[in-house]
């Protein structure tokens, strides 16, 4: 009996902390969706707050003590024990930062969010660099506080994803890249990509791409009893609770892609998180594996649902029904190509699925410079113009759709666009799975079918929460490791069947 009542004094403790990150999650929600400018100056107050006092509640002595209890105790169910084990992990991270570590981190960012804001509608990394200054100094001081072994980067890596090293991903990017290249290269060769794609970049009125997000997200089986959409200037997926999941998006009159992307890959997020079991609300298991699952979520919705040839020949007379003028003379074979089109861009958000991954290995190769202090912030957008040169062949022509095009590094997100192209390989690999596992899920997709793959999402997936680290779940899901060679395999029978070209010699 003992053990059952510590579990439930355990699971008390964490609903309590999980209530007061939800009420922080909501002033997050609106600092980005309605707080009107001057509202930051008591809001990062507030935040900083809040931040301090959840820290102190899953650092307390009183919790502390009664995981250690619980961890040597038997009698709890098997899922009884992993939850204490990750809590107990993921407690033992926190006791190495401080409450004044916390709040500091917290209003530094809250701040740097409007600086960055503003500097990003200005076009002035200016504006932004000394509280990107003082962030990475932040983040520099949380890595020696948790202490690494081999990089500093390390230690934030393992936040988003935990477990993962520097080392493995350079490993995995070297490996990766010259597919990728290789990939792009066949592409190439076949000449100028004469894909007609105008058609995406008239006037799509905004009221009308609204009403269509919404019922994409329907159709994805987004419930809108426990969640709702609104507009923000980044697109993000939050939880402020178990049945209230927000999903922002950003919309576009003249380019019809950034709502349709947006909303389909914040959708899939929604998912996973409305997915969770919700009688374990504020234990590990309703919270995800990491966040390469979590993107894996995203990404297998958005590039394998979304960017596939199935879901439109269902769903795209029902785009050209709401939009007659601008694509009725559109067939969804040439609509299909036109959403596939491989080019290098200069915005993350709005690649294709191979130059993509560029995007992240430059983010991820520029934080390991911040982070060990090889590259000072003031140099970042010319080490950020270098890169674009040498890897995507782009000049960045201001900061704006430069440095300055994404929301991580002002709050404080370091280590985590990585977690976007392990996401894409998870997401290979998953979809690859359940191919096997649903009889004929195309044709399915292809019916407007989609409730059968969130259904298989939520089994495999949605329910396990975080009581399987991502190798634990990928290997029970698809009976191996993450293997890249899956989303290699997709995107060559994908853009070969676009681009007409034929055999691959691809090395292996
Ligand atoms: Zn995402």
């Amino acid at each position: 009996m003992k053990a059952i009542r510590n579990y439930d004094r355990y699971v008390e403790k964490m609903q309590q902390i999980a209530d007061l990150s939800n009420v922080l999650s909501l002033l997050h929600w609106d600092q980005e969706v309605y707080m009107p400018a001057d509202g930051i100056s008591i809001r990062s107050g507030q935040l900083s707050m809040l931040s301090g006092m959840i820290h102190d509640l899953q650092t307390s002595p009183g919790l502390v003590e009664l995981l250690r209890e619980l961890a040597s105790e038997s009698g709890l169910s098997a899922d009884e024990h992993k939850n204490v084990e990750v809590t107990l992990r993921d407690t033992t991270r926190k006791l190495l930062l401080d409450r004044d570590f916390v709040e500091r981190l917290t209003y530094t960012t809250s701040n740097a969010f409007v600086a960055w804001d503003k500097a990003r509608k200005e076009s002035d990394f200016s504006i932004f660099a000394p509280w990107l200054e003082k962030i990475i100094a932040l983040k520099q001081e949380e890595c020696r506080k948790i202490g690494y072994q081999d990089h500093p980067y390390d230690v934030l890596l393992d936040e988003f994803e935990p477990g993962m090293k520097t080392r493995t991903l350079d490993t995995l990017f070297a490996a990766f890249k010259p597919e990728l290249e290789e990939l792009l290269k066949q592409i190439s060769a076949t000449g100028p990509d004469t894909h007609e794609d105008s058609f995406m970049y008239l006037n799509y009125p905004k009221d009308k791409q609204w009403q269509a997000g919404l019922d994409v997200l329907g159709k994805m089986g987004f419930d809108f009893n426990r969640g709702r959409q609104d507009i923000s200037t980044h697109p993000f997926t939050i939880s402020v609770g178990a049945k209230d999941i927000r999903i922002t998006t950003r919309i576009n009159e003249n380019n019809l892609h950034e709502m349709l992307w947006s909303c389909i890959h914040e959708g899939g997020h929604a998912l996973y998180e409305q997915g969770f079991d919700e009688a374990t609300y504020g234990l590990p298991q309703s919270e995800a594996a990491s966040l390469g699952i979590h993107e894996s979520q995203s990404r297998l919705w958005e590039n394998h649902i979304g960017r596939g040839a199935s879901f439109w020949d269902y769903y795209f007379p029902k785009l050209q029904q709401r939009f007659p003028q601008q694509l009725s003379t559109v067939t969804s074979e040439l609509f299909y190509a036109a959403i596939n089109k491989v080019r290098p861009s200069l915005i993350r958000t709005n690649a294709d699925e191979l130059t993509y991954h560029f995007h992240v290995i430059i983010r991820f190769e520029i934080e390991k410079e911040l982070i060990e202090g090889s590259l000072k912030a003031t140099d970042l957008p010319t080490r950020w113009n270098e890169l674009y040169k040498k890897y995507l062949g782009l000049d960045v022509p201001d900061d704006s759709s430069g440095v300055l095009q994404d929301i991580h590094w002002s709050h404080g997100s370091f280590g985590y666009f990585p977690t976007y192209s392990l996401g894409s390989l998870y997401a290979a690999q998953f979809y690859h799975q359940a191919t096997l596992e649903i009889s004929n899920l195309e044709k399915e997709i292809s019916e407007g079918n989609l409730i059968i793959l969130k259904n298989w999402l939520r089994k495999k997936i949605h329910r396990i929460g975080k009581l399987a680290d991502s190798d634990d779940l990928c290997r029970k899901i698809t009976g191996e490791s993450l293997n890249f060679r899956y989303f290699i395999d997709y995107a060559s029978r994908k853009y070969r069947s676009i681009y007409r070209f034929s055999e691959l010699t691809v090395s292996s």
